[in-house]
C-alpha cells in the first residue's frame, strides 16, 4: 500500500496537535511541508483564511480538487486506544476525524499525481486544505472568494462508521449574536431608572420558543446565552447577549427564518426599551448533491473493495461495544440505505462495517450543516464515507478521538484516498462524465446562483466558544 506509512504518520501528527478553526497552524504546516516535498505548488492563506492552503500539481484541464479539513473540537481530549472515557488533559481532540480527512485528501492527490505522471495525461490535481469546518465556515469564505472558479469537480470524504457513498443534502445555517444594551441601576433603590438587557434576552428567547410552533418541522433554532449581564441580582443588567444558530433546508428559507428571529429580537428591545445590535458570525449553505458523481464514486468503491480486517482489529472494535447504544430497529438506519436489514444484521454480528453499504441517491435534507455545502453551490461536488471507527460510535465523541490513531482509522483513510483517486481517474479518462456532472449541477440549481450567506464585510475570524 503505497504512501500508507507516510499518510498514517501525518494523520497521527495532526491528531497529536488538535487545534481550533483558523488556528490550525501546526496541522496546516505539517501537511504543506509534506506536499511541498512531493512536488506540489503551495499557496498559503487562501481567501484570507490564515491556515487554509492549496497544493496543486500538473497543468491544464480538467481541474479536479480534493477537499481536506484539519480542525479539532473543544472538550474532547481523550487518551488514544482507551475504551473508557479517559480525558488526556488536552483541551481539544479530533472527535470528528478531521486529522484523517485532510490527510486522506492528500493521499488521493498523490495517487492522482502518479496516475497523471504515468499516463502523461493533461490535467491538474489540487488539494485544498480547508480550515475551520466545525466552526468558522472556512469553505464558505473560499467559495465566496472565487477559490473554486477554475475547478471542474470537487471530491471529498468524511470518516464514518460505514463504508458508503454519501448522499442527501445538509441544512443551510446562520449564526449570529443579539447584543442588547440597557441602563444599569440599583435594582431595589431605583429600578424605574434601569432598563434590563437581560430581560430583553429572556423575552427574545421566549418569543423564539413561541415561533417554533410556526416553523417548518425541518427548521432548527438553537441558542446559548453568552452574556447574562453579570452576577449581581441587585444591579439592573445593562448589557446582555444571546447567540443564535438558525437552520433551514435551503439558503432562501434560512434567510427568511433569520429575518423572523431578528424581528422577535427587535420586539424584545421595544418591550424593554433597550437597544439592539445584531452581529453576524457565520453562515453555511445547504448541500447540492450530484448523482452523476455519486455513481462514478460508487463504481470506484466497488472496484477498490471494502478493507479487510484482522482478528486484532475486530477485537479492538469490540472493546468499545458497551460504551454506546446500538440501533435497535431498521427505523434507526438512515433512509437512503438500500438494504436496511443487511446493515442492521451486520451491526449485530460485527463491530466493524466490513462491506460497502449501497445507497439510493437522495436529496432529502439531513439535520446538521457542513461548509462542503458552499463548495457544492459553485462546483459539482461528491462526498464519500469510509468506516474509520467501530459501529455505534457517534461523531463528536470521545470514542472517535480514542480510535483516531488505530489501524482501523488508518485503513479507512487509505480506502477513502484510493476510492477518491479512482473516481478522479475515471473523470480524467472520460471527460463526458464531467460534462454530465456539470449539466446535472446546472439543473439542480434551477437558475439560482450562489450567494454566500456571509455578508461581504465579514472576514474569516476565530469563533468564540
Ligand atoms: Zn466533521
Amino acid at each position: 500500500m503505497k504512501y500508507m506509512q507516510e499518510l498514517s504518520r501525518i494523520a497521527d501528527e495532526v491528531w497529536n496537535h488538535p487545534e481550533p478553526g483558523f488556528l490550525e497552524k501546526e496541522s496546516s504546516r505539517i501537511q504543506r511541508s509534506f506536499l511541498k516535498e512531493q512536488g506540489f505548488e503551495i499557496t498559503e492563506n487562501i481567501a484570507d483564511t490564515m491556515t487554509g492552503y492549496s497544493a496543486s500539481w500538473g497543468s491544464g484541464k480538467p481541474v479536479i480538487a480534493f477537499l481536506g479539513e484539519f480542525d479539532a473540537l473543544y472538550g474532547l481530549g481523550q487518551e488514544a486506544d482507551c475504551s473508557e472515557y479517559h480525558p488526556d488533559g488536552n483541551e481539544m481532540g479530533h472527535g470528528c476525524g478531521h486529522h484523517l480527512l485532510g490527510t486522506g485528501a492528500i493521499g488521493a492527490a498523490l495517487m492522482v499525481r502518479d496516475y497523471l505522471k504515468e499516463t502523461g495525461r493533461e490535467g491538474t490535481v489540487i488539494v485544498y486544505g480547508c480550515p475551520a469546518e466545525e466552526s468558522g465556515s472556512g469553505k464558505a469564505y473560499m467559495a465566496r472568494d472565487g477559490v473554486f472558479k477554475d475547478t471542474d469537480i470537487a471530491l471529498t470524504w468524511h470518516p464514518s462508521t460505514i463504508h458508503a457513498v454519501a448522499t442527501g443534502s445538509s441544512q443551510s445555517c446562520i449564526q449570529c449574536y443579539f447584543r442588547f444594551h440597557g441602563i444599569a441601576s440599583h435594582a431595589a433603590g431605583s429600578p424605574e431608572k434601569g432598563r434590563s438587557a437581560l430581560d430583553a434576552v429572556e423575552l427574545m428567547d421566549i418569543g423564539v420558543n413561541y415561533l417554533r410552533e410556526h416553523m417548518e418541522s425541518t427548521d432548527r433554532v438553537h441558542y446559548a446565552i453568552t452574556n447574562s449581564g453579570g452576577k449581581s441580582p441587585n444591579v439592573v443588567q445593562a448589557e446582555a447577549e444571546v447567540k443564535y444558530l438558525i437552520r433551514s433546508t435551503a439558503n432562501s428559507k434560512c434567510r427568511k427564518l433569520y429575518e423572523r428571529v431578528v424581528n422577535i429580537a427587535k420586539g424584545a428591545a421595544l418591550m424593554t426599551e433597550t437597544s439592539l445590535d445584531v452581529i453576524f458570525d457565520e453562515g453555511l449553505s445547504n448541500t447540492v448533491i450530484n448523482e452523476t458523481l455519486e455513481k462514478v464514486m460508487e463504481q470506484s468503491f466497488t472496484e477498490c473493495g471494502a478493507p479487510v480486517y484482522t482478528e486484532e482489529e475486530r477485537a479492538y472494535a469490540k472493546k468499545f461495544h458497551d460504551s454506546y447504544e446500538m440501533p435497535e430497529t431498521i427505523d434507526d438506519i438512515p433512509v437512503y440505505v438500500k438494504d436496511k436489514r443487511k446493515l442492521l444484521n451486520n451491526m449485530r454480528t460485527s463491530d466493524l462495517c466490513d462491506y460497502i453499504v449501497e445507497v439510493n441517491s437522495s436529496d432529502i435534507c439531513e439535520m446538521g450543516s457542513t461548509d462542503v455545502g458552499d463548495v457544492s453551490w459553485v462546483v459539482p461536488t461528491a462526498t464519500l464515507n469510509t468506516a474509520c471507527y467501530s459501529y455505534g460510535a457517534g461523531a463528536h465523541s470521545w470514542q472517535w478521538v480514542a480510535q483516531g490513531k488505530s489501524s482501523i482509522a488508518h485503513k479507512g483513510m487509505y480506502k477513502a484516498a484510493e476510492v477518491m483517486a479512482r473516481t478522479a481517474e475515471k473523470l480524467f479518462e472520460d471527460p463526458s462524465l464531467i460534462e454530465q456532472a456539470k449539466a446535472e449541477f446546472k439543473e439542480r440549481l434551477m437558475g439560482e446562483s450562489y450567494e454566500c450567506l456571509i455578508p461581504e464585510e465579514i472576514k474569516p475570524h476565530v469563533i468564540g466558544d
